[in-house]
């Protein structure tokens, strides 16, 4: 007999008791198998998509922190956090990479640089950064004048401004000159006043060794009551600067990405023109830890004869191929040696691959049918494009990718390339484009050299559009709401890591229903005069 939650008796309108009836179950304490199979979700030979379908909830035994995001990024990377930001000009440079290495997951710096050495220098960045030292800062020369230095004050912002020989980071350190220093010197004064005349000297100046760990620095800060530690090599050369308050407002990073030697991982994007091979050279000195061939089509013999070639010459060099979206683009780039694909054609949010081409897939099928294959050679997929919000990346981990690429949804941060403008609506924007649009085609040499390098390739077909995001804040914030909501929608689902949810998923376990286009909507916000969507 049912019973409710007080655990009353049921009754029916007219007073008498609710009799339990049948209707198809087997019995009073059996339930039917509800929802379907991932196998029977992609069965029907039509493409789906993560919009397409729910995942069932599970049972919830343990919290939200207890769920653990660690996963491979390729044979031989692991990462704490299961996020890439995406190889285009409007996403990832150096700070980007940064930010997301810091947060555990990696970025990957793009290829559409005016040259290889430009790029090989965002990798080296990266693999410098030290947290809470200010890696690239402002720097001025003595004979410079105070005018000089407010101009630098007012683009920049500063409280201390290292005095160098060659008035950049690397020369001598000659002296700090900092806003007290010229607090009262009149405006008229301002053109005549040399940096030499008000500056500390060197003499004067507390310096760091540049082996100096952060403790030891924010330690010399306190006891001198200085804001700014300049760190030196032993040629007294400028190598870093340390400030007293970024090094109270620095985080601790638990699930920050770190290569052996302890420097932050980093990706880089790169083509498949003979040139490559000097940029993958290039790439390896500055230290990169993982390449990605990036092609809308990885099934392509320069891919193939470029991935076995980096194979070759650097075993070690982890390299992810791609694009691809079916099986058997996947078994040809395993067999020619990558440890990671890239799973996605046609489903980025700038893409008209699909409508151009006519070629593609949709990705919830593309990542689930790649996936399965790759797990069957014990090599992880990166799914990539189409992510639009945090549920999305649960459902691509959930159809078997380790990690998840993301363009759009990171193009709009702080650490995205480029500079914030007012929309016409007053809406803060930064410029976000697909690295097949004329716009970023145009933009450099390189990616002029890959598109146009004949009469025949005179003419541009388009694959992607520019377009604008709105200013999603930093990733500082952006990407641990992204970590967060990803543990919150396991624990709905029932399991504890990404290991538990893919065993589970082939298991026939965790169940899945597709949905109609009502229900699609009844899923989103509905119904209403107006909202506000504040997520984090
Ligand atoms: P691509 O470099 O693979 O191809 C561009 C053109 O150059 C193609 O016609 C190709 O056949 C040719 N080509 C490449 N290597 C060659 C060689 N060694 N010799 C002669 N010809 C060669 O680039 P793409 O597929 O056009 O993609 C460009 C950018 O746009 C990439 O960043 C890519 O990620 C992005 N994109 C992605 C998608 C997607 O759905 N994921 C779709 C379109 C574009
Ligand atoms: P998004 O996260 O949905 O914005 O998709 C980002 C992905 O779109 C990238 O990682 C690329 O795979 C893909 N992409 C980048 N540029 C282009 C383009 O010009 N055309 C089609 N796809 C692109």
């Amino acid at each position: 007999m049912p019973s409710d939650h007080s655990g009353c008796r049921q009754r029916d309108m007219s007073g008498q008791q609710l009799q339990p009836k049948s209707d198809g179950l087997k019995g009073e304490h059996e339930i039917a198998e509800d929802g379907i199979t991932i196998q029977d979700l992609f069965g029907a030979g039509v493409s789906i998509t993560y919009n397409d379908f729910n995942v069932f909830p599970g049972f919830i035994d343990f919290s939200v922190a207890a769920v653990d995001l660690k996963t491979h990024l390729t044979k031989n990377i692991v990462l704490k956090t299961p996020l890439v930001s995406s190889p285009m000009d409007t996403v990832t440079e150096s700070e980007m990479a940064i930010a997301m290495a810091l947060h555990g997951g990696i970025g990957i710096i793009h290829g559409n640089f005016p040259s290889f050495g430009e790029q090989a220098k965002e990798v080296s960045k990266v693999k410098r950064y030290k947290q809470g030292f200010i890696s690239n800062p402002h720097c001025i020369r003595e004979t410079d004048t105070v005018r000089d230095l407010i101009a630098i004050k007012a683009k920049f912002g500063f409280t201390g401004t290292p005095v160098t020989s060659t008035g950049a980071v690397g020369g001598k350190l000659l002296g700090l000159v900092t806003s007290r220093d010229i607090d009262f010197i009149p405006e008229t004064k301002w053109a005549s006043t040399k940096i030499a005349d008000v500056m500390v000297p060197r003499e004067r100046l507390i310096v760091g060794d540049e082996n100096f760990t952060l403790t030891h620095a924010y330690d010399i800060l306190e006891a001198e009551k200085k804001g700014k530690l300049p760190i030196v090599n032993k040629s007294d050369e400028l190598v870093t600067l340390i400030a007293r308050t970024d090094l109270k407002k620095a985080r601790d990073f638990p699930l920050s990405s770190y290569d052996t030697k302890g420097q932050l991982m980093v990706g880089a994007a790169i083509n498949t023109r003979e040139t490559a091979k000097e940029n993958v050279r290039l790439l390896q000195e500055a230290g990169v830890d993982v390449v990605i061939i990036d092609s809308s089509n990885g099934a392509s013999r320069y891919q193939l004869e470029l991935l076995q070639w980096i194979k070759a010459t650097y075993p070690q060099l982890q390299v992810i191929a791609g694009n691809v979206v079916t099986m058997k683009q996947a078994k040809l780039l395993i067999d020619a040696g990558a440890d990671g694909l890239r799973v996605g054609m046609g489903s980025g949010s700038i893409c008209i691959t699909q409508e151009v081409m006519a070629v593609g897939r949709a990705q919830g099928t593309a990542v689930y049918q790649v996936a399965r294959y790759a797990r069957s050679r014990g090599v992880p997929c990166v799914a990539d494009g189409g992510i639009r919000d945090v549920g999305y990346i649960t459902k691509a981990l959930s159809l078997g990718a380790s990690t998840v690429m993301m363009g759009g949804l990171l193009a709009g941060t702080t650490e995205a390339p480029g500079e914030y403008f007012w929309g016409p609506s007053g809406v803060r924007l930064k410029k976000y484009r697909g690295m097949g649009s004329l716009d970023a085609m145009e933009a450099h040499s390189s990616s002029q050299d890959r598109y146009f390098t004949s009469e025949s390739d005179a003419i541009k077909v388009a694959q992607g559009v520019s377009a604008t995001m709105r200013d999603r804040g930093s990733v500082h914030k952006f990407v641990p709401y992204l970590y967060r909501g990803v543990q919150h929608g396991f624990q709905d689902i029932g399991v504890k890591s990404i290991e538990e949810l893919q065993e589970k998923v082939y298991a026939g376990e965790v169940r899945f229903e597709r949905r109609t286009p009502s229900a699609q909507q009844e899923g989103g916000v509905h119904s209403l005069h107006s909202y506000e969507k504040r997520l984090f």
